[in-house]
């Protein structure tokens, strides 16, 4: 049984690396890495306030506080509705 982590999915299809998650994130200069599109690490330091993805204009993130964080669910991991958080 897999315990689960806090992840951030951000959708390449939907991002424009417009910085505006990193601009808005309290810990935006640790988490979030903008190039191509956005990507998110040092999630240790994410306060899951989801503000993010609220202030995302495409809708591109997606906070999952219930993600499988096991690397035999990584295959299964698309999130679950229920615990999607923005
Ligand atoms: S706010 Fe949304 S579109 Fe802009 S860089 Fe972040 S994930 Fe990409
Ligand atoms: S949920 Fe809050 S702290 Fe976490 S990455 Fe998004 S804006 Fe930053």
């Amino acid at each position: 049984m897999g315990v689960n982590i806090l992840k951030i999915y951000v959708d390449e299809n939907k991002c424009i690396a417009c910085g505006d998650c990193k601009d808005i994130c309290p810990k935006g200069e640790i988490i979030w890495s903008i190039n191509k599109i956005a990507h998110a690490s040092n999630l240790g330091y994410c306060h899951v306030c989801t503000i993010c993805a609220s202030r995302c204009p495409t809708g591109a993130i997606l906070v999952d506080r219930n993600a499988p964080g096991d690397d035999k669910s990584e295959r299964n991991n698309q999130p679950h509705e229920d615990d999607l958080i923005g």
